[in-house]
């Protein structure tokens, strides 16, 4: 028979590594399952970190083997599989993930999120070859090249400057007048001699043959360049609870600070859930305040 756990942490981000260190250290008997080794965090996807407290300036990947190292060495139970679903039974939860299922009291969804497409012309069938949504992924393709950066929040500013670095020339395009990032990113990026922002533009199209070649805009202008980095906002990786939890008209998990969502024992942590600032700092927080509801919870006094 299934061992039933007190808690299943579904996502080792910055969310769910941080209430594995909570867990451990409360003494609950529990398992965390990511789909990638713990390290499909979207941090891994940054070259530079400079906003997480007490660090200064670290490198994305650094900062989440700091994470899993912390967790580690509290010997948190780590699993590598993807959660299909979790639904809910006779004050039970049942996890089902792609090589096991799993039973537990509770459970901390905290999957995170994942780049949202453009859905313009080019971009799936452009996709690994020239088109891409991870500059610190794929950007030492393009080294010495032109690429196009779409987008204007933190994501898109931050991709444009780290491809600065590396190509020959950056063109950022955003469909408004003015920039959303961060000051300090924006700073950076109007400093770099090779980058140029075109505001008030907009991609009709990716072009190609065999690789992307250019963008047409909705203006008729077209740019030459080599590669497109799609940058426009997340979307919550909220599947696994779609037919148990409520969740916004974006898909996020309605919960509030305490993690506490639609259904008793099931919490939500990090940018899957609804909140005003989806950053690494926030989800660590949230992965510390679900593992206090969660310990409520098993006491009966949530
Ligand atoms: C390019 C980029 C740059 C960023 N820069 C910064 C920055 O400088 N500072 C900052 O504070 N924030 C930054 N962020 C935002 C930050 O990365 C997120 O806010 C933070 O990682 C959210 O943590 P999380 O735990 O909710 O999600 P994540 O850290 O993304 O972790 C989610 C985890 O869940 C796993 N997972 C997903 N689906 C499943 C499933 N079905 N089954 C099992 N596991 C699953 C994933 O593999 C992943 O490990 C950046 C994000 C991006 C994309």
């Amino acid at each position: 028979m299934t061992k039933t756990l007190d808690l299943l942490i579904a996502g080792g981000g910055a969310a769910g590594l941080t209430a594995a260190v909570y867990a451990a250290r409360s003494g609950l008997d529990f398992v965390l399952v990511d789909l990638a080794s713990s390290m499909g965090s979207q941090i891994t996807q940054t070259e530079d970190v400079d906003n997480y407290t007490g660090f200064g300036k670290i490198n994305g990947m650094e900062l989440v083997m700091k994470f899993y190292e912390h967790a580690k060495a509290l010997d948190a139970p780590m699993i590598n599989d993807e959660v299909k679903e979790i639904t809910k039974t006779d004050e039970l939860f049942t996890v089902k993930c792609e090589k096991a299922e799993y039973k537990a009291k509770s459970v901390i969804f905290c999957a995170g999120a994942s780049h949202r497409e453009l859905g313009i012309k080019g971009e799936k069938e452009f996709f690994g070859k020239g088109v891409g949504y991870c500059a610190v992924c794929d950007g030492f393709f393009y080294r010495n090249k032109t690429v196009v950066v779409i987008g204007g929040g933190n994501t898109a500013v931050t991709e444009a400057v780290y491809l600065s670095k590396i190509c020959k020339k950056v063109y950022l395009i955003h469909r408004r007048d003015s920039l959303r990032a961060e000051k300090v990113l924006t700073e950076r990026l109007k400093n770099a001699d090779n980058a140029e922002i075109l505001y008030n533009s907009e991609v009709d199209e990716i072009l190609g043959e065999n690789a992307v070649n250019g963008v047409l805009l909705k203006d008729g202008r077209k740019l030459d360049c080599d590669g497109v980095f799609v940058a426009v906002g997340i979307v919550p990786r909220s599947d696994a609870v779609r037919g148990l939890a409520q969740l916004d008209k974006y898909g996020y998990v309605i919960a509030d600070e305490s993690g506490k969502t639609s259904v008793d024992g099931l919490f939500a942590a990090g940018d899957v859930r609804t909140k005003m600032l989806r950053q690494i700092i926030t989800a660590c927080s949230d992965g510390a305040n679900c593992v206090e509801s969660v310990n409520s919870y098993l006491n009966g006094k949530l």
